[in-house]
């Protein structure tokens, strides 16, 4: 299966094919491309509170959330339990910031509907943005490293998001100035 059945995204291992197939168009065409790794805050807690059922529609729901801030071109996976990761082929830092912030906002302003009561969640998501570097010859090349790497940076600026306080989108290169 290429679809995860609950959430209706990219399962893991399709979504790593087709990111690769997305660096390898990058670094053809000198694209950036920006990934972003998303995690829900405290959703053990959410569970325990809710129960397995309510906690399974939400994801659902936080899924469709972020498709519906995405566009068509974007690539949307399940990497874990209630981890997403998103690609966005020929997105700059700005404009992923951008994306990132408002699917954050959107998130969190959103009601979610248990039985007859309304419930919140919040998700942390760690941003990178991958870019050829053209003052190095030849181009890096190695695709499946590049895609291992961004995978890395992005579930370590998630982390950072995380310890920061979450509900927030923390970026790789910001992390690496002050540490
Ligand atoms: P943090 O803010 O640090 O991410 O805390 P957390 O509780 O979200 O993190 P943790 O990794 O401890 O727990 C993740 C929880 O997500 C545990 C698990 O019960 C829940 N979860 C993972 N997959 C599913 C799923 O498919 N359905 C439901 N309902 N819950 C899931
Ligand atoms: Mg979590
Ligand atoms: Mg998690």
């Amino acid at each position: 299966a290429i679809i995860d059945e609950l959430t209706q995204v990219f399962v893991r291992h399709h979504f790593l094919e087709r990111l690769e197939e997305e660096v390898k168009r990058s670094v053809r065409f000198k694209l950036p491309l920006a990934v972003l790794m998303l995690d829900i805050d405290h959703f053990k807690r959410y569970n325990d509170d809710f129960g397995h059922l309510v906690g399974d529609a939400t994801l659902k729901e936080v899924a469709d959330l972020l498709k519906k801030n995405l566009r068509r071109v974007d690539l949307v996976g399940r990497y874990g339990g209630e981890e997403f990761v998103v690609a966005m082929p020929e997105t700059k830092l700005a404009n992923a910031m951008e994306v990132a912030e408002r699917i954050r906002s959107n998130i969190a302003r959103h009601d979610f509907q248990v039985y007859n009561d309304k419930t919140k969640v919040t998700v942390s998501q760690g941003l990178e943005v991958f870019e050829v570097d053209e003052t190095k010859e030849p181009a890096q090349t190695d695709t499946k490293a590049i895609v291992a790497d961004l995978i890395q940076r992005i579930d370590e600026a998630m982390y950072k998001a995380k310890e920061e306080g979450r509900n927030r989108v923390c970026i790789y290169k910001d992390m690496k100035k002050t540490s």
